[in-house]
């Protein structure tokens, strides 16, 4: 791997909406930037078919269409986009510090400016068809996919804030919405519960296990057992919304970041900076509230100015 400068200005991790709208805006301020993918180019986006929510797209986009157009964008502006995860990093605590960001055991990258956008993961049950059928009835995000269930019957799986928030929203949209909860009570808090008992779509179902998806190039429907009456049950249903958690892309930065108790990245409010100098972070990875593509591609590009500026500040300071 060659490259022009010895230290760099500015590496991207990730190639999601945060990372490639990072790149752009880093490429046309002549940053430079070198993106490395990770082993999900493109990021979430490529694990569905429909993307209806992404402003400008008036008739919907294929995920992966998104996403390559994304990167087409970044390599327009020169974007040096390199197909392989960072392993470690290595942080500076100086203004002005050099990174280093390694491939392997020895291979490494320096740089002073770092943007981390290697997003989130939705938790999955770990059942048979479950990832197949991700994007074709099962989605993690009812805001995301909610709509293609206009007046159909779907269920929700959770008992905490993120599956009744859901439920909720569902329950304006469909038809009816299970709420299928693995213990005999919600975890979420009281104002939620109370909002969803007074709904009338809403059957919730605790003690309850999904043991099957239903279904052959798409979902159909689950089989349900329930441990407390011993009984299975099946539901006929067109969407089932996983919102049993995420877990932030955060493993390499534990202990060199400052990171919530979930793991994500925690910056400065309003703004993309973390707890180290010249590193900064956008998208899903500091974002466990709205988790959209537009808001990570919204940070991607706060992250770029935000480093464009820290930059620029260093320069002057290394004059005075
Ligand atoms: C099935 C599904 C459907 C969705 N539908 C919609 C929708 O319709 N509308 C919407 O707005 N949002 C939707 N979302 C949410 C949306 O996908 C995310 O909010 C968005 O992709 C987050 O973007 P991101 O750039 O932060 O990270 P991600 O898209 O999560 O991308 C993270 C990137 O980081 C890389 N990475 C991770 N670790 C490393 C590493 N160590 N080294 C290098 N790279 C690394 C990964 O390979 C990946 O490229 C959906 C999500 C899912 C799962």
């Amino acid at each position: 791997m060659l490259f022009k400068k010895k230290i760099q200005d500015c590496i991207i991790i990730g190639s999601g909406p945060a990372g490639y709208s990072s790149a752009v805006y880093a490429a046309r301020a002549d940053m430079n930037p070198i993106l490395f993918t990770g082993s999900q180019p493109g990021g979430q986006l490529t694990t569905t078919t429909s993307v209806d929510n992404y402003l400008g797209f008036y008739e919907g986009v294929n995920g992966n269409d998104l996403m390559n157009n994304c990167k087409k964008q970044a390599e327009r502006f020169n974007t040096k986009i390199i197909n392989q995860s960072v392993i470690h990093v290595i942080l500076s605590n100086k203004k002005g510090g050099i990174h280093r960001v390694f491939l392997d055991k020895k291979k490494y990258l320096e740089s002073r400016g770092l943007i981390v956008a290697t997003g989130s993961r939705p938790k999955f049950l770990g059942i048979n068809k479950e990832k197949k059928f991700m994007g074709l009835g099962i989605s993690s995000c009812a805001t995301c996919d909610g709509f293609f269930h206009k007046e159909k019957n779907v269920a929700v799986i959770g008992g905490g804030d993120t599956a009744l928030e859901e439920a909720n929203y569902l329950a304006k949209i469909c038809q009816k919405v299970y709420i299928i909860v693995r213990k005999g009570y919600f975890k979420a808090s009281k104002a939620l519960q109370e909002r969803i008992l007074k709904k009338n779509n809403i059957d919730i179902l605790f003690y309850s296990n999904v043991t099957e998806i239903i279904g052959y190039n798409f979902l159909e429907g689950i089989k349900i057992f329930n441990q407390k009456n011993k009984m299975n049950r099946t539901i006929l249903i067109s969407g089932l919304f996983l919102a049993i958690g995420h877990v932030p892309n955060t493993e390499i930065f534990k202990s060199k970041l400052d990171l919530d108790e979930r793991g994500y990245i925690i910056v400065q409010k309003g703004e993309t900076r973390t707890s180290k100098p010249g590193v900064f972070a956008a998208g899903d990875v500091q974002d466990p509230i709205y988790r959209q593509a537009i808001t990570s591609a919204g940070t991607g590009c706060m992250a770029a100015l935000d480093l464009e500026k820290y930059l620029s500040l260093c320069e002057e300071y290394e004059k005075i």
